[in-house]
């Protein structure tokens, strides 16, 4: 049971009580929706009570993932354990210099597919996905390289990538979701996105 949190409980201080190890090759904010799941709360109730700094839900207005300011890094890293390092290779500003000479998130990224931010609705499905992975994956998670413009095949499952529902059609905004289910479900109609 997700919680619904009616009042704002400050956390500001605290570390996470639950610390999910990143997977291989996985995007910031993908580890950062599993991070909330696995407190039973709302990925946005949870990062404001979290990050005083960042209310308002701004995290997930932003491309998180190419955003990643350095002292949300730091305090990533001061609640989760994990060394600002692995925080901030989680992040696509990690692949500056081998596919962007800069990646700054002010303004589109080279090579890296936009997510379209209205508000904390991702529009242009910018994160592509592979259903066969995320089905033979023991946690589901997604991935880097699915948000790479040149990369639209994946080569283990000889697929093509999918970028929205199958189903309803609406692109992926993992920090939502519908009812209580995980991202594995698209948020708009409930509808399992992998295979
Ligand atoms: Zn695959
Ligand atoms: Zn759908």
């Amino acid at each position: 049971m997700i919680s619904h949190v009616s009042r704002f409980i400050d956390l500001n201080n605290r570390k996470f009580i639950i610390r999910p190890k990143p997977e291989d090759d996985e995007l910031l904010s993908s580890w950062l929706v599993r991070v909330a799941r696995a407190h039973l709360t709302h990925t946005t109730s949870f990062t404001n009570m979290h990050f005083k700094e960042y209310k308002a839900n701004i995290i997930w207005q932003r491309d998180l993932d190419i955003w990643c300011p350095d002292s949300l890094i730091k305090r990533l890293s001061f609640k989760s354990g994990y060394s600002e390092n692995i925080i901030f290779n989680m992040t696509l500003r990690s692949l500056e210099g081998i596919i962007a000479d800069k990646i700054t998130g002010k303004t589109n990224t080279p090579n890296i597919r936009a997510l379209g931010n209205y508000c904390h609705i991702k529009t242009k499905g910018g994160l592509m996905y592979c259903p066969e992975c995320l089905k033979e994956d023991k946690i589901a998670y997604f991935r880097k390289i699915w948000r790479l413009e040149k990369h639209s095949v994946c080569y283990k499952h000889n697929i093509n990538l999918l970028d929205r529902c199958s189903n309803c059609l609406t692109p992926l905004t993992i920090s939502k979701s519908y009812e209580e289910k995980s991202f594995v479900y698209c948020y708009k109609c409930g509808e399992k996105i992998i295979s």
